[in-house]
């Protein structure tokens, strides 16, 4: 049926519990300082972190009812879809910076920024304790009425032997700029005179370790950087390159529609990047990586010069004492709830990388969402009702919605078509039945919403928004109705809205996903990418910088020099 191509739905169905707060060790804390209260009646919200959803939150909070207290370990925010451009001088690492003093100067609400690491949540006396990054380390306590939690998430190294030691990441700023100078100084040393052709051989085998987006994008970028650039500066080495990418399913790309994945693979081959499906990696040391076959149990070895572990993100350790003290110690993610606060807290909310949506009420919801449909009663809908459902279903839970579109929502599209017309009840019970069972083999990262700036931003202009209109619904607490519960509350929900994702390809292509199912790759697909990101920039500063450095790169090429 061709609208069902619009029903790319996943939703998921969560564990989670909800359990009071331990009184647990909290009191004994060190002798540390802990900061005047503001002297003011303003309400002090605490924002963790600066980085998409931090920021967005900070940017757009305009009430000057609070007195907001900014903790970061850094004191910038950096535009992360273009780490992979600073990994190969495409783009400095300056340009895609900007510092969060600038972000809130201009506010009229008053907000302080302290470079420090939070080191421990105290949920129950509505304390953070943080430690300064600076030499010094010297540690401090701040007290919340509203704690906003955006800390962002780890490499996750699945305890991988080998991997913490010997990989470099594309996390953050330094891990970009440490690739660009490893990847020149595997160049250098392969120049030199006294090596022999082996060595010379490992030095210039990047390999770079998973395919998801980042891993794929920075591939890319490598080989563009040595084809375009490097096999000029460094002929007599140029032969001996070899880029492996390592991903242990079957495909790169898994979260795009198969056109794009099939492309990116076809164009990878062509490229002469060695891609390696169904081999993951279960040992790293200094020299060589193992890999594993999935489906033989084949081990194999490939001596390398410089790894990249791109496979994916995990919880922060300092997230995880917090969720064992608020009874979340069974989850591996941080769950709050659709307003975005941490469930089993009630000041607490968590965005971006560190927290998710607790999916736990998705088939709930979705038995309402078709009883609600039948609008006669009849026990049966029509197909137009069952397609108003579904739709329905489709804006309450976008995420992940490919993966049922490809592979499991087939059932349902079955039973459209045998319908004629009227679809039976308990048919489509039996259809969420099956979809509940389809969905517990999902990967649980497909079960929430993706680890991804534009939910983190969405989510942090969500919170301000909220905040913003606080005093006011105090004032009128007459809210919109609850979707799942009975009564109102003083918000909507948050729903996220998807506006698209990009996978830079190399070669002056990329692939585009964009809402509706649209699928576009190819040039024009890579001058659309350059005014998105054009325009996402933070500031008119980093936007000059950007398209600057794109122009300087378009007449000059890349630098290869080693700062
Ligand atoms: P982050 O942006 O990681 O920010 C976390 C913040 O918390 C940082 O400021 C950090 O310093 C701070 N922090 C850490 N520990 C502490 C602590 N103990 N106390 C206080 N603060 C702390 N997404 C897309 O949508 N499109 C893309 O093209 C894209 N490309 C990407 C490319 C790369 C290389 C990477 C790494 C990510 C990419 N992403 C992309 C994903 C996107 O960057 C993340 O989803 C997004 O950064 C999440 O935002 P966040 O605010 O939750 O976390």
């Amino acid at each position: 049926h061709p609208s069902l191509s619009r029903f790319l739905v996943v939703f998921a169905v969560s564990g989670g519990g909800l359990v009071a707060y331990s009184e647990a060790n909290l009191q004994s804390s060190p002798k540390i300082d802990e900061l005047p209260d503001a002297g003011n009646q303003k309400k002090r919200v605490v924002v963790l972190g600066t980085g998409w959803a931090g920021t967005s939150f900070l940017k757009n909070l305009k009430s000057p009812s609070y007195d907001v207290q900014v903790i970061s370990p850094r004191n910038y925010f950096a535009f992360t879809p273009l780490l992979p451009s600073v990994t190969v001088g495409t783009v400095e690492a300056r340009s895609v910076v900007e510092p969060v003093r600038n972000i809130v100067k201009k506010k009229n609400v008053n907000v302080s920024f302290w470079e420090a690491e939070c080191y421990k949540i105290d949920a129950k006396n509505k304390k953070v304790y943080c430690r300064s990054t600076q030499d010094d380390k010297e540690e401090f306590i701040v007290d919340y009425d509203y704690l906003v939690v955006a800390m962002g998430a780890r490499v996750n190294t699945f305890n991988t032997p080998g991997v913490e030691e010997n990989c470099l990441y594309l996390k953050e700023v330094e891990d970009a700029q440490k690739i660009r100078r490893t990847v020149i100084d595997c160049f250098e040393k392969a120049s030199l005179p006294n090596i022999s052709d082996d060595e010379r051989k490992r030095m210039l085998q990047f390999v770079v370790v998973g395919g998801g987006p980042t891993g794929v994008e920075f591939a890319a970028e490598l080989h563009d950087f040595v084809s375009e650039d490097l096999v000029r500066l460094y002929p007599a080495v140029k032969d001996l390159v070899k880029i492996s990418l390592l991903e242990a399913t079957d495909h790169i790309l898994n979260m795009f529609d198969k056109r794009i994945t099939a492309f990116a693979e076809e164009k990878f081959h062509r490229d002469g990047i060695d891609l390696r499906t169904g081999a993951m990696v279960v040992k790293v040391t200094d020299k060589e990586i193992s890999t594993k076959e999935i489906k033989t149990g084949k081990i194999s070895t490939i001596p390398y010069g410089m790894a990249v572990w791109s496979t994916g993100i995990a919880t922060r350790p300092v997230v995880m004492d917090f969720m064992k003290q608020i009874g979340q110690a069974n989850r591996r993610v941080l769950a709050t709830d659709e307003w975005l606060r941490v469930e089993g807290t009630n000041s607490i909310y968590a965005l971006g990388d560190c927290a998710t949506i607790n999916q736990r009420k998705v088939m709930e919801d979705i038995s309402s969402i078709f009883k609600k449909a039948d609008k006669d009663n009849s026990g049966t809908l029509t197909v137009k009702e069952f397609q108003e459902a579904l739709n329905d279903i489709c804006d309450r839970y976008p995420q992940v919605q490919l993966y049922l579109k490809n592979k499991k929502m087939s059932s349902l599209v079955d039973l459209l078509k045998e319908s004629k017309g009227d679809v039976a009840k308990e048919s489509i019970a039996l259809n969420v039945e099956e979809l509940k069972s389809a969905l517990s083999q999902v990967d649980s990262q497909m079960k929430n919403l993706p680890a991804t700036a534009q939910v983190a931003a969405q989510q942090g202009s969500y919170l301000a928004d909220c905040f913003n209109r606080m005093d006011e619904c105090e004032k009128h607490p007459e809210g919109p109705l609850r979707f799942r519960e009975s009564g109102r509350h003083r918000f909507r929900p948050f729903r996220y809205k998807h506006l698209g994702q990009f996978a830079p390809l190399g070669g002056e292509q990329t692939a585009a996903q964009l809402p509706g199912d649209w699928v576009s790759i190819g040039h024009s697909t890579q001058w659309l990418w350059y005014s998105v990101y054009a325009s996402k920039q933070v500031s008119w500063r980093t936007r000059s910088l950007v398209v600057s450095d794109w122009m300087r790169r378009f007449i000059f090429g890349r630098d290869s020099s080693q700062i």
